[in-house]
């Protein structure tokens, strides 16, 4: 569509929404930038939804101001030369991490640049662990495509990683509540909830080439005896997997890792360096990296990394899920992972469900809700009673008690809702990949697949390593081995005979493991990732200082400087008693 024409449909949306006076637009290459003002957040993210929808608008730089939004932060940079790299990758999400490990493969400097103290800090670690198959995305989306090419890559790139994936298997279930806000009568929404619905979704799995079926109640009140009995019909998806978002991460990493890359944590991208056009490196805030080729992996981030190389063409507009987590003693109350679909949908929204993490906690959620705020990690308690109130109806009987502890994750949507995977439009080197929220996990392997297609279309030299190591190989997991297996161990390192943590079973030597791992542990939560170590049913009040105290002992740190995740965020003051006691009491 000629930019012409699209900005006069851009100009009547404005008008019919009465934004024309308070807002101006511009149209370059299919990309809206708005300025002006409105009255509230809330019509910010109106006005950007509103412009996104229309058919032609490939991204929205929404540049509109409204009452308390809050002033960019500029971070000062250090202007000594750290390093220089073939490529920089902004960011060590599981998108970041899954691009870094398959540009492993080839004779390349690549440098992962993370603000946090370690790799899955930010979206990557708070979310679902679903392994969708791309069925609940809208068609014909690049986030559908890659969701479907990475959901089949999962099982094997798990396998090469040693990192848990399990193919639960997944009941979409229609019941009377599906239709509850449409008051639609009883036997209309028996023919649409009972033939119509699970039609169509299956007409769609045959055009994604998804094995589904229709299951009938009785099938699945076998399959899941806790589920309720109102049951009008469900869709099953044999092939629906989970894996752990943050030990996939961490395990994408390490592997990139051995292959040659380096992991720069603790490092905050504060300026992206353009010479002539083309990108030249990146400014931290511990020194600059010169390199040809700079790919922004930085989730909520992604639009602020954008404008710092002049190369923005979309804004990020956060939406907040909040996931409830149950005691494992619930772990028998499903099988599958189950998902009730209501009407009407709520956009861009597969609704969440009810699932069986690997470790085998219940998880309820996630929620949605757009929120300003771009760290804003608060569970309210409106979310958690939402959360009931939205999968209670599946399972009737279940014991709310057994909540162990509630997260929330933030989802970097743009407003034109789909992928941004491409090369920046005003900067050559420069790759945008952006606005990865749900299915952003189960889409990482078909991300960095496309990623490397567009370097190479770009002129990036490519050349195969003939040593690359696909395959890694994880610390031993004392609670999953057999006795026998436990014993040998012991044998070798009595600290695996050490249990620090009792309600995850997580010993001394594999604390030890995560420390010296090839991406060192360095805080507590980088421990408990690794080891889920403090996960438990009492959340680390047991263990916590033991692993304080181990993760001192091996840094060679005093524990008032053992920090919980941030820089500053310590937890002791002095010495507690409890920190006091010989290492052979734990
Ligand atoms: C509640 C919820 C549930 C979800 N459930 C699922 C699911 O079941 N299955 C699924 O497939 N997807 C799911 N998703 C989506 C999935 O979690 C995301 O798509 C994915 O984690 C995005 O990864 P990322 O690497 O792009 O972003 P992130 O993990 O956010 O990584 C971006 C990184 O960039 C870093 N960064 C930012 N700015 C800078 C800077 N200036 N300098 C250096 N570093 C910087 C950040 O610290 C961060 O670590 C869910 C999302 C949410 C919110």
């Amino acid at each position: 569509m000629s930019g012409r024409r699209l900005l006069r449909g851009v100009t009547r949306r404005l008008h019919r929404g009465g934004w024309n006076t308070a807002v101006k637009a511009e149209v370059s290459g299919g990309v809206v930038t708005l300025e002006g003002e409105v009255s509230s957040y809330h019509e910010y993210v109106s006005l950007g939804t509103a412009i996104g929808r229309l058919s032609g608008v490939r991204g929205v730089v929404n540049r509109v101001t409204y009452p308390g939004r809050p002033e960019p932060e500029h971070r000062r940079g250090e202007q000594r030369r750290l390093r220089t790299a073939d490529v920089v990758i902004v960011g060590a999400g599981v998108v970041g991490c899954c691009i870094a490990r398959q540009l492993s493969r080839y004779h390349l400097e690549v440098v992962v640049v993370e603000k946090e103290t370690d790799v899955a800090c930010g979206t990557s670690k708070a979310n679902n662990g679903m392994v969708h198959t791309g069925i609940g995305e809208k068609m014909g989306t690049l986030k559908q495509r890659l969701c479907v090419e990475g959901h089949r890559q999962f099982d094997r790139l798990c396998r090469e990683l040693q990192v848990p994936y399990r193919q639960q298997g997944m009941y979409i279930v229609l019941t009377p509540q599906s239709f509850a806000s449409l008051a639609v009568p009883t036997a209309l929404a028996q023919a649409v909830g009972g033939r119509l619905i699970p039609s169509m979704i299956l007409r769609r799995a045959k055009k994604l080439g998804l094995p589904m079926r229709r299951a009938d109640w009785r099938e699945v009140l076998e399959a899941e005896p806790h589920l309720t009995r109102d049951v009008l019909s469900a869709v099953y998806a044999p092939t629906y997997g989970v894996t752990c978002p943050y030990r996939f991460t961490i395990a994408l990493a390490e592997n990139a890792v051995a292959n040659g890359v380096q992991v720069m944590l603790g490092t905050e991208v504060v300026d992206v360096l353009v010479e002539d056009g083309r990108v030249a490196g990146v400014q931290t805030d511990r020194g600059t990296i010169a390199a040809p080729w700079v790919i922004n992996a930085a989730g909520l981030y992604a639009d602020v990394i954008a404008d710092m190389a002049g190369a923005r063409e979309y804004t990020i507009h956060p939406k907040k899920g909040a996931i409830l987590l149950f005691d494992k003693e619930t772990s028998h109350y499903v099988r599958h992972h189950l998902s009730l679909l209501r009407f009407p949908r709520t956009e861009h929204y597969k609704g969440g469900g009810i699932m069986l993490t690997v470790d085998g906690n219940l998880q309820w959620g996630p929620t949605i809700t757009e929120i300003q705020d771009r760290d804003d990690r608060s569970v309210t308690r409106e979310e958690i009673d939402a959360v009931f109130e939205h999968y209670q109806a599946l399972l009737p009987g279940f014991p709310r008690q057994a909540v162990i502890a509630y997260f929330s994750g933030l989802r970097a949507a743009t407003f034109t809702e789909d992928f941004v995977i491409k090369p920046a439009d005003a900067v050559r080197g420069f790759i945008h990949v952006a606005g990865i929220q749900s299915p952003g996990l189960a889409a990482a392997p078909a991300i960095s697949d496309l990623v490397i297609d567009i370097l190479r279309r770009q002129g990036m030299d490519l050349r195969p390593k003939s040593h690359f190591q696909p395959r890694r190989q994880s610390p031993p997991v004392i609670r999953e081995l057999s006795d026998e297996e436990r014993a040998q161990h012991i044998a070798r390192n009595p600290r695996y005979g050490r249990i620090v943590c009792r309600c995850e079973e997580v010993s001394e030597g594999e604390i030890v493991d995560a420390v010296h791992s090839p991406l060192p542990a360095c805080t507590l939560d980088a421990v408990k990732r690794r080891t889920r170590a403090g996960m438990g049913r009492c959340q680390g009040a047991f263990c916590l200082p033991r692993v304080a105290r181990i993760l001192a002992r091996e840094r060679d740190r005093a524990l008032e400087d053992i920090e919980k995740d941030r820089p500053g965020s310590r937890l002791f003051v002095g010495p507690a008693k409890c920190l006091l006691e010989g290492e052979h009491e734990d």
